[in-house]
């Protein structure tokens, strides 16, 4: 393939459901590239990051990364779910949760609370959003593997340069690129020719990736044990490495706890993956008792060493939601070219999964404008939204 109306640079939630967006358009010219072996992004799982062979069925589903929605507050995503067919489950917080403060000697149950409005997960992890959303393309051009390294305007179409799973070097050009990575990371992944304007570069530059400098660890059991003694598997904790402990449970299917580790990104890479597992596997033992020591497999995911989520600026910066910059460039020479459509670029919910969403509608619907002028056998995406 050498040409393309319109290339997707990431395949994430926001990257994957634009594809999914062109095609209710009628458009099918279009290429997905994607860095990692893998699809998902943000959102993935023990089974779309490994080998699906090595791993015990029980393990698979678990939430690496994003887990929760809240359907009252994100009902755009909450019929996106339901249109694909997705069975959601509140987040287990039935129990009393354990509270871990620097100055008591032990570990203390207090009461514990539902959250208002609900957390809900989805039965098979979010990441079957993801394969959801995939399964739903008709496109053979979704390239996994593929990173874009460099973005370059010939006249009035685009070259986007590209290294392939062999270490070869590709070139496609299309006439519009949807940007679906985290905006800072398309500035450290990408080099621009020519520059993009100052001010677009370092709007885009300023805007943290949201959670790119966390890490998750994940305990499974044969049975949710804590459960059974009033527990919710909520957990708080001063004392760490894990800060927030919740239950990572998958009804009817496996049994397991997950926690953030609250020790910052430049402590956790002085340590080995081994050392920092053993850590918290004594934590949860100090917190839930002999029980905890039980564990089946755990896994440990550092976002903050992932390279196409996070940079250095997302480990030294402060790591709250960043105002979305401007989705498109409104003048200069990349005016029209290019529309920024990861979770970071929506105006509504900045970082969240529902971000994503927001924001791939938005670019999509700002690119059909720009196209229809052109063509006028496009569909208008409004009515299938
Ligand atoms: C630990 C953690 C917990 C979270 N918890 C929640 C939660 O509970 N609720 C919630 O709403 N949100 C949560 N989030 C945020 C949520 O996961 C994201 O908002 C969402 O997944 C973003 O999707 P996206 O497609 O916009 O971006 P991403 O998922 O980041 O996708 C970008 C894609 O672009 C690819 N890429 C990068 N550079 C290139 C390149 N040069 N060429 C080609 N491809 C490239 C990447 O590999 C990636 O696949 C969490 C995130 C993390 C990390």
């Amino acid at each position: 393939m050498k040409s393309a109306q319109i290339g997707i640079v990431g395949g994430g939630l926001s990257g994957l459901y634009a594809a999914h967006l062109l095609e209710q358009m009628g458009v099918t010219d279009y290429v997905l590239l994607e860095a990692k072996p893998y699809l998902g992004g943000r959102l993935s799982s023990p089974l779309s990051e490994s080998n699906a062979d090595k791993l015990p069925t029980e393990f698979s589903h678990f939430d690496l990364g994003g887990t929760w929605y809240w359907p009252d507050i994100q009902p755009r995503l909450d019929r996106v779910i339901k249109q694909f067919g997705l069975k959601t489950y509140p987040q287990n917080e039935v129990g009393e949760m354990i509270i871990d403060r620097a100055n008591f000697a032990k570990p203390m149950r207090v009461n514990g609370y539902i959250s208002s409005p609900p957390m809900m997960r989805l039965a098979g992890g979010m990441n079957s959003l993801i394969l959801a959303v995939a399964n739903s393309l008709q496109s053979q051009r979704i390239l996994t593997g593929h990173a874009v390294h460099e973005i370059t305007l010939n006249k009035s179409q685009v070259e986007l340069k590209i290294k392939t799973p062999r270490g070869k070097q590709l070139s496609i050009t299309v006439n519009h690129v949807l940007i679906a990575t985290p905006p800072r990371i398309a500035t450290c992944t990408i080099k621009y020719s020519p520059n993009l304007p100052d001010h677009i570069f370092e709007s885009w530059q300023d805007v943290n990736t949201w959670m790119a400098p966390n890490a998750k660890y994940l305990a499974v059991y044969d049975k949710p044990f804590w459960r059974s003694a009033g527990l919710s598997g909520e957990a708080r904790s001063d004392n760490g490495p894990l800060g927030e402990i919740h239950d990572a449970s998958i009804p009817n299917e496996a049994a397991a706890l997950f926690g953030f580790l609250q020790l910052p990104a430049l402590s956790r890479s002085t340590m080995t993956e081994r050392k920092l597992k053993a850590m918290c596997r004594a934590q949860l033992v100090r917190m839930f008792g002999p029980e905890a020591e039980n564990i089946k497999y755990d896994y440990l995911k550092d976002w903050a060493t992932d390279k196409y989520t996070s940079t250095s600026a997302d480990i030294t910066s402060n790591h709250g939601h960043s105002l979305a910059p401007s989705p498109t460039i409104s003048s200069g020479v990349w005016r029209r070219k290019l529309f920024g459509i990861s979770s970071e670029w929506s105006m509504l919910l900045p970082g969240y999964i529902a971000g994503a969403i927001d924001a791939a509608t938005n670019g999509v619907q700002k690119l059909q404008k720009e196209m229809l002028q052109k063509h006028s056998d496009i569909t208008n995406v409004e009515e299938k939204i």
